[in-house]
């Protein structure tokens, strides 16, 4: 690690818990300090040190166009020139809402928020509001932002932690939050029968990506979408991570499963502090000031924000091929990992490989993933000039900056890491 890093890593821990202002970017379950990021353009990070990064991060995920995307960049410079903030309603809202309706036509109507935390916990709300019930379904590792009721078994960052839930939270909030398994029908079926008449909605990850990357089971989510409208109960998507990202219409899209709310976030903002939530016409029009259930926000909608995701949605549509292209190139990664025996899950351009050779289906079993072989791994990629996530239980994201050559050379690297 460079010299400025390690100095301003040291001034950052006086100041903020931890050094950082999101617990994951501490590298501590690596072992390790973080660097701190001067620029980036396309697939690269450069940090104060000059050390230049292979980015398979990507922000945590918004990045599928590469960083500082000349297009994304130059909309939001003339946006600036027009102010950063109103506080009233602005034409390019309305565009954006109509273009991710084009995209997700499930989202009927939508809120634009600030980060995909608001987005899951307005969604909820709105379940609970349209339904009069009060208690919701989340899978164990599935990780929906860090609201109160939502941090029971949240995957990613506690997993990192070990911490299985967060401390802060009463326990009559997370009362009303109901665990399953992911995969696991039967996990689900029971909290059915138990809670009849009870349950508001099941909120899942269509892909869950925050215990590493798992795919849904064949079933799964039609099993989900069938057991949510027998028992007059919500499905949401939260769709933070895989909109936009599996495809233009999201996991909803690419599995062909139309849930009643979905979250988005990350690609959504195009690297701006922008999410989303909607869906269904009648649950919408709960929300205040059509409906009682109440949803505010000072910065909603942003319209230097909604710039950046209109820009880079507008980008992806005229690129569809870029959605094969990422998948071809997150499958030569996958091929180099498994060439190495590890278990490696991927959807599209979403990968996760675990350090176990047993198969990866849910919370417990990424648990069974050696996570001190992880950090070595880690450190042997960062040290080929190669950033992954800093954490066992994250996935790995392929952007549109990735070329063929940055892709054999990651190859190359995995095969020294490991
Ligand atoms: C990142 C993430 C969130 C939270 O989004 P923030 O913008 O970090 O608040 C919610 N759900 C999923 C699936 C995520 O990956």
């Amino acid at each position: 690690m460079g010299i400025r890093s390690e100095r301003l890593y040291e001034r950052a821990c006086k100041r903020m818990p931890g050094g950082v202002n999101s617990p994951v970017r501490s590298f501590r379950s690596v072992g390790k300090t973080p660097f701190f990021v001067e620029k980036a353009a396309g697939a690269f990070l450069i940090d104060v040190d000059h050390n230049r990064y292979l980015d398979y991060v990507c922000s945590w995920g918004p990045g599928i166009l590469g960083h500082a995307h000349p297009a994304v960049v130059d909309a939001v410079r003339r946006a600036c020139e027009k102010g950063l903030t109103y506080g009233a309603p602005t034409e390019k809202e309305v565009e954006l809402a109509e273009l991710v309706n084009e995209c997700v036509p499930s989202l009927e109507m939508m809120r634009l928020v600030s980060s995909g935390t608001e987005a899951c916990m307005s969604a909820i709300r709105a379940a609970r509001g349209f339904t009069g019930r009060d208690k919701i379904v989340k899978f164990e590792g599935c990780y929906h932002g860090h609201s109160d009721g939502l941090l029971v078994k949240a995957g990613s960052g506690l997993m990192t932690e070990s911490i299985p839930d967060s401390a802060g939270v009463p326990a009559g909030y997370a009362e009303n939050t109901l665990l399953a398994v992911y995969n696991d029908t039967e996990s689900v079926a029971r909290l059915f029968d138990a809670y009849r008449d009870q349950i508001a909605c099941v909120i899942v990850e269509p892909v869950a990506a925050n215990m590493g990357v798992v795919p849904p089971s064949e079933g799964f989510l039609s099993f989900l979408r069938r057991i949510t409208e027998e028992n007059g109960a919500l499905l949401i998507f939260d769709e933070v991570i895989t909109g936009f990202r599996l495809a233009l219409g999201g996991a909803q899209e690419y599995f062909g499963i139309r849930p009643d709310l979905s979250a988005f976030g990350k690609i959504i903002g195009g690297g701006m502090p922008l999410a989303a939530y909607g869906g269904r016409r009648d649950v919408m029009s709960c929300i205040a000031p059509l409906g009682p259930v109440y949803q505010a926000g000072t910065l909603s909608g942003n319209p230097i924000a909604v710039t950046a995701g209109l820009e880079t949605l507008r980008q992806l549509i005229a690129h569809p091929e870029l959605y094969r292209q990422i998948d071809e190139k997150a499958a030569r990664l996958e091929a180099a990992y498994r060439e190495k025996g590890l278990t490696v899950n991927r959807v599209g351009s979403l990968l996760s490989c675990f350090f176990t050779g047993d198969p990866v289906t849910d919370y417990r079993s990424a648990l069974r993933s050696d996570t001190k072989a992880f950090a070595s791994y880690f450190a042997n990629m960062l040290e080929r000039g190669i950033y992954v996530a800093p954490s066992q239980f994250e996935a790995m994201f392929v952007s549109a900056a990735h070329s063929d050559e940055m892709i054999e050379r990651t190859c190359r690297a995995i095969r020294e890491a490991i």
